[in-house]
């Protein structure tokens, strides 16, 4: 008999009972008692979910206070020394010092979880780490889950994946060498695990789906040789793309169980299936981990079929990574209409279609053939449905090589009649869009989503905003304005609900960093622009100067990066379907006078897949879904666009491709060294390297500014050198970006005097 089982569940809640707890417990309100209840609550439903539903197991070590990894490494003892912790007596408070820093100690560093919206803390490594033992808490929970009658599935970050993802900080030359201590850590770890009489340890190893060089391939043998003595049985998960590289490692490792991501990786079986060494556990994750779309559930029947023939209870059922990337439970979706609620399944439903698809191959597909007969007719009917398919917009993607997507002329040419019109002085000064989203504003814009005020009374005092803003930045002193997104919640549900073919969740949240959680749209059908977006807004905010207003855009890659997308057509189509809206709305905009237009891309690079042989073809239509959206225009209308903090210089070529006549970055926190790659790789059009970081309240001097502008001046020509915030100032407070935004005008004249 197959088994059913989850990689882990999402461990926010679905009314985020955990960020509210949390919050509440950092600010003081509440407790610690009331915070363990919380989680302990959170954890019992969690399983209850799960075992109601009828998986085999319940996952546990997927909660977390705030990261799975900093769990980890609570774990292991191995939280960083710099903070002087006991490992073995880490307390909660000291757990979220670690995440959050306090006055003396800057918090742990977080990065994207591959290539998912989730943040982990970064490992810090130093000579003196330890991994001799920490907290309790997982042991804890295994047996309050024990307690309360569950079959347990123990779920641990792996050692390899750990101590990849974690960075030297001092006395170590390859992480690799503290290989030994590590896996005497998780040996521990594992030894009393067994001794606690659990049966199973699912131990990610994330970094397998990545491309990895031969001392770390060499390295898991020896690793999980030595884990598999005394300890449970092991099941090797992998996950966010296909491993076929590995297939016959994962073979030969000492493992009593391997997941596979057929989902990405939906190729990769039959290179398993060959040889698939009798005895070993081969789980196949066929449900989306990642998507929030209702499994076709036949389809997954007709791939599982012939494994179970080949593995019989050696088959497990799953879905393709952890259920910690998907909403908790479409049930507390109660504005959605039915026929699109009918197409979905958040982490809750996944559950149910696993233990679905598990009783189907079991012999009792009578008991699930309800379940079965639903998910066809929504699959069917979500297949023909008017709503997906536009017919417009088919066409025009169709002929889309007929568009062009170079401008007129080169940017040489270009940005001689810029100047000409525009007429900046040297080292011009702009923001990248937002202004403070005061207290005022966001219950101004709740008032209206409640429908306390009405749609004009909305927009007179949005308009008021706008007005203090410009008002503001002339007196400031900037040359390039932006009118202060005041009428925007969040750059991409701005747009999306105002297109054809997204919808937006009441309570869609996803964890992606600590107690923060987003709300990404869906993109279901195919994308229309039905009317102009931002030109009403645009050309009111330049009615109110002399000074060049600049057009704020969302670009095609983060419209489609921050939203949950179509898995019945390439990502590439989706991001050339919202390029060609886009493109509408920039010949809009130049036609109704505004003569600089900013489509941002802060997400950009993280649409680059796992591993580099898929780069290419990524940044090949990326680049083009830009330039689809930006060329539409006039030379002597200007183009920005604008990417936050993130490594640009092994895809230089690419940024320079999309031809923006000015990219405004984030380089202030890497001390102007993100700049570095765009002078030797000899940049081509304008720049404006961020001067100061507006992630903190802190107002940076003018000589800190200036000394960041004279190192930006050392490798960017002066004529292409713009002078600007990191990104937009959305989240300070307006005292702060008054001063800050002085100096940073003083500090660009004083530069204009050393010319
Ligand atoms: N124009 C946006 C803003 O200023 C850009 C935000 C971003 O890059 N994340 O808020
Ligand atoms: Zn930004």
């Amino acid at each position: 008999m197959a088994k059913a089982h989850i990689l882990g569940f999402p461990r926010i809640g679905a009314q985020r009972e955990l960020k509210f707890a949390v919050e509440s417990f950092w600010r003081g309100d509440t407790g610690l008692a009331a915070l363990q209840e919380t989680g302990k609550t959170l954890r019992q439903r969690h399983w209850a979910i799960q075992a109601e539903a009828g998986l085999d197991y319940v996952a546990v070590g997927d909660f977390a206070w705030y990261d799975q990894v900093l769990n980890t490494l609570a774990l292991l003892g191995a939280v960083p020394t710099r903070f002087k912790f006991d490992p073995e007596r880490l307390t909660l408070a000291d757990y979220f010092t670690l995440a959050r820093g306090n006055p003396e100690h800057f918090a742990m560093e977080m990065t994207k979880w591959f290539d998912t919206n989730y943040h982990y803390l970064v490992p810090e490594f130093t000579a003196d780490i330890s991994f001799d033992g920490g907290v309790d808490w997982l042991f804890e929970e295994n047996a309050e889950a024990v307690a309360l009658g569950h079959a347990t599935k123990v779920t641990l970050v792996g050692p390899l994946s750990l101590l990849y993802l974690g960075k030297i900080k001092s006395g170590i030359a390859n992480k690799l060498d503290i290989l030994p201590k590590v896996i005497a850590g998780y040996q521990k770890v594992l030894q009393r695990l067994q001794d606690a009489g659990v049966e199973w340890v699912q131990i990610d190893e994330p970094i397998l789906a990545l491309e990895l060089d031969a001392a770390w391939r060499a390295a898991f043998e020896p690793t999980y040789q030595a884990l598999s003595v005394g300890a449970p049985k092991l099941l090797l998960a992998t996950y966010f793309d296909q491993v076929r590289e590995h297939s016959v490692l994962l073979r030969s490792l000492p493992v009593a169980g391997v997941h596979l991501d057929l989902v990405r990786g939906a190729g990769q079986l039959p290179g398993f299936l060959q040889d698939w060494p009798s005895e070993r556990v081969l789980s196949a994750g066929v449900v989306d981990g990642r998507n929030i779309w209702r499994t076709d559930l036949d389809s997954a029947l007709t791939l599982l079929q012939p494994l179970q023939a080949s593995l019989g209870e050696r088959l497990w059922i799953s879905a393709s990574c952890s259920l910690l990337h998907v909403p908790v439970d479409l049930a507390h979706e109660n504005k959605l209409d039915a026929e699109l609620k009918g197409w979905l399944a958040f982490a809750t439903q996944k559950v149910a279609e696993i233990t679905a698809l598990k009783r189907a191959l079991n012999g009792e597909a009578k008991a699930v053939e309800a379940q079965f007969t639903a998910a066809a007719l929504a699959v069917a009917a979500r297949k023909i449905s008017p709503r997906i398919h536009n017919p417009l917009v088919q066409k025009r993607l169709r002929q889309i090589d007929l568009i062009p997507a170079t401008r007129n002329n080169v940017f040489a040419e270009r940005i001689v009649k810029q100047q000409a019109r525009f007429k900046l002085p040297a080292f011009p000064t702009t923001n990248i869009g937002s202004f403070p989203q005061t207290a005022d504003i966001r219950q101004t814009r709740a008032q209206y989503k409640r429908g306390e005020i009405g749609h004009l009374d909305y927009l007179n005092r949005m308009r008021e905003e706008v007005r203090l803003v410009v008002q503001k930045q002339e007196e400031i002193g900037l040359d390039v304005l932006v009118h202060g997104e005041p009428e925007r919640n969040d750059m991409v549900e701005y747009f999306g609900e105002q297109l054809w073919g997204y919808a937006f969740t009441a309570n869609g949240w996803v964890q992606s960093y600590g107690s923060r959680c987003v709300k990404p749209p869906f993109i279901y059908g195919d994308v229309y622009r039905p009317e102009a977006m931002t030109v009403g807004w645009s050309q009111f905010a330049q009615s109110l100067t002399s000074k060049p207003m600049k057009g704020m855009l969302t670009g095609p890659v983060t419209m489609l990066q921050w939203s949950f997308v179509r898995d019945d057509q390439p990502r590439e189509q989706t991001a050339l379907q919202i390029a060609l809206a886009l493109r509408d709305e920039v010949v809009d905009l130049e036609k109704a006078g505004i003569g600089m237009i900013q489509i941002d891309e802060p997400a950009f690079r993280e649409g680059l897949p796992l591993k580099a042989v898929d780069w290419p073809h990524y940044l090949d239509w990326a680049v083009k879904a830009f330039r689809i959206s930006a060329c539409g225009v006039q030379d002597d209308t200007q183009i920005h666009t604008h990417m936050c903090y993130s490594e640009f210089n092994d895809i230089l070529p690419w940024i320079a491709a999309m031809d923006a006549d000015v990219i405004t970055i984030e380089t202030s926190r890497s001390d102007m060294e993100l700049l570095d790659g765009f002078g030797e790789f000899e940049y081509p059009n304008d720049i404006g390297p961020g001067v100061y970081d507006i992630h903190s309240p802190r107002v940076p001097k003018v000589e800190e500014m200036q000394r960041l502008l004279r190192k930006a001046r050392g490798v960017i020509p002066d004529q292409r050198l713009w002078v600007n915030p990191d990104c937009g100032l959305k989240t300070r407070g307006w005292p702060e970006t008054t001063t800050a935004l002085e100096n940073m005008v003083l500090a660009a004249r004083t530069l204009r005097e050393e010319v």
